[in-house]
């Protein structure tokens, strides 16, 4: 998690550091630091708390130098705070270092350090290894690069790391391994950052480090990239894609907001160029490429994290259904500790908004070497997974920046769902007629999805009526139970209410005791196959004067008539049917949080991209 950014040219530094941390404050924001480089040295500024705070604190004259790196923090080792803030100086004060990641063998080399006289100002294990490197940069008298090289190999963990030096005013080092980096290469400039959001509007010219690799950025010099054992690599730069307007919230008060009512946009960009209506079929160019693979495969097995796995959870269904592909859905963090069976015959799906979520990273980096063919949905383009994987598909959901997950969730499931019909047809699990049925409604999807937005005042006023409420049960089932597990998530973890979601059915063997006059009860309930059990779901809950909010079908009567409110959303096929049922649950975990005075777009203890094991 945590961002980090750095400029290295002509313009004065400070004030885009702080434009691009800000930009970055999704990825982490317990604390916000800056190192300034300037003829006095480095100096550096940073505080617990939100950049803004931050800010406060710098003095305006230091915002000439024209070097910089800023760093905001989702602390894994030491609590937030001030001294734990990033950047950390070296002892000395001739170095400083921004660092995404952890060092875990931080103990054994801090011990060694301390031998040698070191002394530590915070707990992280950041300062350790800028400590590490000053060490090496004195005894070895090499150069800030070499000292960098020489020291990262000696640490185990994962790093994304900038550092500066004093009386070095046109360089800066970076290194990557396991956190994402990118170097953004401008007309007598240098950008580097997590993402390539903080400086899209300085320059579309970016190199992504590859793994164990450490770029020496230099005015004078260029780009000088080798590999932690020493080897020169040629940069790759590369043209990015993405425009300045899709990373700014455009006039909505929350990025939450704004990228639930892109929604209609993203699942129809998703499906371009794949739903192929007049020609009736779909195109995945990674299925067709790995067609005898998917034919023959004996399971699939997806491993995500968070709502990545609710979205698995969905394929789940789909694909067993439509193909007859057998279908485990694991914890990316426990699939890898669990010695797992995968045989050549499996296919592993990872599923990531970031691309960058470290457990779902290493657990296919396991499958892989046990042989397994690695599928890699992401939303981020060059993603560490997307690269990781042997194919795969994106998902077109556009930047997501609030951290409560929405529209990529959507484009998840959209994904799936082609892939679900396409490899039904193939292996002929689905006839022919049905295909052609399905793919008509698929086509209409972003329309219904745009529909269901107009639920939005109803979401609200319902949301008024329960914000104060501490706990909400969450229920569906087939297909839609996984929606009520995401409604639970996304209701808990931007607003703080306990929310819990569960099978419909699963009710009675626990939760139904915590129902009373207090507790609502959110249930899924349009027109399916168990639609008749569901109403009686509700009737049991209502035996008990708990309280209703059902997504039901526009018309319904059955759930309208028992239901102490219901929210209507477009009919459509079942398995279509979590892209519809999912929006009034996004919206009324979005006015809760509001209304509680909550940060929306930034919860606490979370972050977007969970980089860190
Ligand atoms: N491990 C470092 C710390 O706790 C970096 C955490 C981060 O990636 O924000 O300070």
């Amino acid at each position: 998690m945590c961002g980090i950014v750095g400029y290295l040219g002509s313009k004065k530094a400070y004030p885009i550091l702080v434009k691009g941390l800000k930009r970055l404050e999704y990825r982490g924001y317990d604390s916000a630091g800056v190192a300034l480089l300037n003829g006095n040295g480095i100096e550096i500024y940073k505080k617990e708390g939100k950049v803004v705070q931050m800010e406060s604190i710098v003095p305006a004259e230091d915002s000439l130098a024209t070097l910089g790196i800023g760093h905001t923090r989702w602390a894994t080792h030491g609590a937030p705070s001030d001294r734990n803030s990033h950047p950390h100086y070296s002892q000395s004060k001739r170095i400083a270092i921004i660092h995404n990641g952890i060092i875990e063998n931080y103990a054994s080399i801090k011990e060694g350090l301390s031998k040698r006289g070191y002394t530590f100002q915070s707990d992280t294990d950041t300062e350790v290894l800028v400590n590490l490197i000053e060490d090496i940069l004195i005894h070895a008298d090499v150069s800030l690069a070499e000292a960098v090289r020489v020291a990262l190999n000696q640490v185990v963990g994962a790093y994304a790391i900038a550092v500066i030096e004093e009386g070095n005013p046109d360089q800066i080092v970076v290194a990557k391994k396991g956190s994402p980096l990118v170097i953004g290469v401008g007309e007598g400039e240098y950008f580097i950052a997590s993402d390539a959001t903080p400086f899209i509007e300085y320059t579309k010219q970016a190199v992504y480090l590859n793994e164990e690799e450490v770029a020496l950025i230099s005015l004078e010099k260029g780009l000088e990239i080798r590999t932690i054992a020493n080897e020169l690599k040629r940069p790759y730069v590369q043209e990015l894609a993405i425009e300045i307007e899709s990373i700014e919230k455009g006039g909505y008060d929350h990025f939450m907001l704004k990228e639930i009512n892109e929604q209609p946009k993203s699942i129809f960009d998703t499906l371009r160029g794949r739903l192929l209506v007049n020609q009736g079929t779909i195109r995945l160019g990674s299925l067709d490429e790995y067609e005898q693979k998917f034919l023959t495969a004996d399971r699939i097995i997806i491993v995500a994290c968070g709502t990545s796995w609710h979205a698995g959870l969905v394929a789940e269904y789909l694909i067993e259904d439509l193909t007859r592909i057998p279908v485990e859905v694991e914890y990316a963090s426990e699939f890898r500790y669990r010695n797992p069976i995968i045989t050549e015959k499996d296919i592993v799906i990872a599923v990531s908004q970031s691309g960058e979520t470290a457990d779902t990273l290493s657990a296919i980096k396991l499958a892989k070497a046990k042989g397994a063919t690695i599928f890699g949905i992401c939303n981020v383009v060059g993603s560490s997974i997307a690269r990781e994987a042997h194919v795969g598909a994106y998902t077109h959901a556009g930047p997501e920046i609030g951290v409560a997950s929405t529209k990529a969730f959507t484009a998840q499931v959209t994904v799936f769902i082609t892939m679900a019909l396409s490899l039904g047809r193939k292996r002929g699990t689905i006839s022919e007629q049905e295909f052609r049925r399905l793919i008509l409604e698929l086509d209409t999807l972003p329309k219904k999805v745009e529909e269901t937005l107009k639920l939005d005042a109803q979401s609200k006023k319902i949301a008024a009526a329960y914000k104060d409420v501490p706990n909400c049960l969450f229920l569906g089932r087939g297909i839609n139970f996984p929606v009520a597990l995401e409604g639970a998530l996304k209701l808990k973890e931007i607003s703080y209410i306990h929310a819990e979601g569960y099978p419909a059915a699963e009710m009675k063997h626990g939760p139904i005791a915590l129902i009373d006059e207090d507790m609502p009860t959110v249930v899924i309930a349009t027109k399916t196959e168990h639609y008749e059990k569901v109403v009686s779901n509700i009737q049991e809950i209502k035996a008990r004067d708990g309280k209703i909010i059902a997504i039901v079908n526009e018309g319904d009567v059955d759930v309208t008539r028992i239901a102490d409110h219901v929210i209507e959303v477009p009919e459509v096929d079942e398995r279509l049917s979590p892209l519809l049922t999912t929006i009034p649950l996004q919206l009324i975990s979005y006015h809760i949080a509001v209304m509680r005075g909550c940060h929306v777009d930034q919860p606490r203890n979370l972050a977007k991209s969970v980089t860190v094991e």
